[in-house]
């Protein structure tokens, strides 16, 4: 039987390297060269066309190399029989929480704005304010946020999370669901999106969202480009409410060159670079999940079909 690989952007040969040895009477192809339908067991994907994984009758599981699974569970062909594994991958989980650490720091020691004076050839001090009085909040503590909201915690900021349900991480106070929104908007001075993409998480920052925020509060988008409005952070950002915002992800990708967002004197902009993770660091849960398969044990790591993520 055989695995087929559509890799993201770990090339094939470093998925086979690590792969290799871990599990017997597996053979693995590289996508498109399927060879026979039939043969393939387990599919580790990454942005493969709708329709095709419909193609393999005897498929277990579907593997995302990504974190996000929107666009696998947006397949209108991939049969609900098959489960969807996470992609858990220490490394991106671990780069991820640097990238968010990178960019709270950048606002919390005035960076932004220490770059706007040089331009002006302007020095001016601003007073340090203490990291336990600079207040982060993290939409969704999931495989990502979790990471993320530790680090902060360790960096000594004040920081909060906003889940669907209770969660327990150490050193951050949580806010959930509906009811949970407003008072953790209302605390939150450093704005973070990591929530995965779903019917109720699309276009979470918006006008209303914005306007819960403290005035001179930052955004941090690092999640999906779908959980922004745009018009609506424009519209914050010039009125003065959100004093900034650093943007990763794009409803369109790459951003169209035209976008007004390129040009915003208050939005940094990354080409959806925040995290990586080589698959030698994601491989585990492949392995073991295609070891249960075979054994008739529970898969773990499963998507939740009915929560969208
Ligand atoms: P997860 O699926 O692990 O995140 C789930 C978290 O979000 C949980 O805490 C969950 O709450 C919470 N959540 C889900 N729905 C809601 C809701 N309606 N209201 C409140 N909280 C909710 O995602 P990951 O951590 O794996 O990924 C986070 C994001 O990062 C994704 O959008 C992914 O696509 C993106 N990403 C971006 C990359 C980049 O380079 N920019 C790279 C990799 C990922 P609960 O705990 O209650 O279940």
């Amino acid at each position: 039987m055989a695995l087929i690989i559509k890799p993201g952007r770990d090339p094939a040969e470093n998925w086979i390297k690590a792969i290799n040895g871990k599990i017997s009477d597996l053979e693995i192809r590289v996508w498109p060269d399927c060879g026979n339908l039939e043969d393939i067991e387990f599919a580790l994907v990454s942005h493969i066309p709708h329709g095709e994984l419909a193609r393999f009758p005897n498929l277990r599981f579907v593997a995302s190399t990504a974190a996000g699974v929107d666009e696998l569970l947006a397949d209108p062909d991939l049969s609900h029989d098959v489960p969807i594994i996470h992609g858990v991958n220490s490394e991106r989980s671990d780069t991820m929480a640097q990238t968010v650490l990178l960019h709270v720091l950048r606002y919390h020691r005035h960076l932004q704005v220490y770059g706007e004076q040089q331009s002006r050839h302007e020095w001016k001090r601003y007073p340090l304010v203490p990291a336990d009085e600079r207040r982060v909040g993290i939409m969704g503590l999931g495989a990502l946020g979790s990471v993320a909201a530790a680090r902060l915690v360790q960096s000594g900021f004040d920081v909060a999370g906003w889940t669907r349900r209770p969660k327990t991480i150490d050193g951050v106070t949580n806010f959930h669901g509906a009811d949970g929104l407003g008072p953790f908007l209302g605390r939150t001075g450093i704005l973070v999106c990591m929530l995965p993409l779903t019917a109720e998480t699309e276009d979470v920052i918006n006008a209303n969202t914005l306007a819960a925020l403290p005035k001179g509060a930052f955004v941090i988008n690092c999640a999906r480009g779908a959980h922004l409005v745009d018009e609506d952070l424009i519209a914050a950002l010039d009125s003065g409410h959100i004093a900034g915002a650093t943007l990763d992800v794009f409803r369109t990708e790459p951003l169209a060159p035209d976008h007004p967002f390129w040009d915003h004197p208050r939005i940094t902009i990354t080409p959806h670079t925040s995290s990586q993770g080589r698959a030698a660091f994601g491989v585990d849960v492949l392995v073991e999940n295609m070891r249960r398969a075979r054994a008739g044990e529970p898969l773990v790591n499963l998507v939740d079909r009915e929560a969208g993520y």
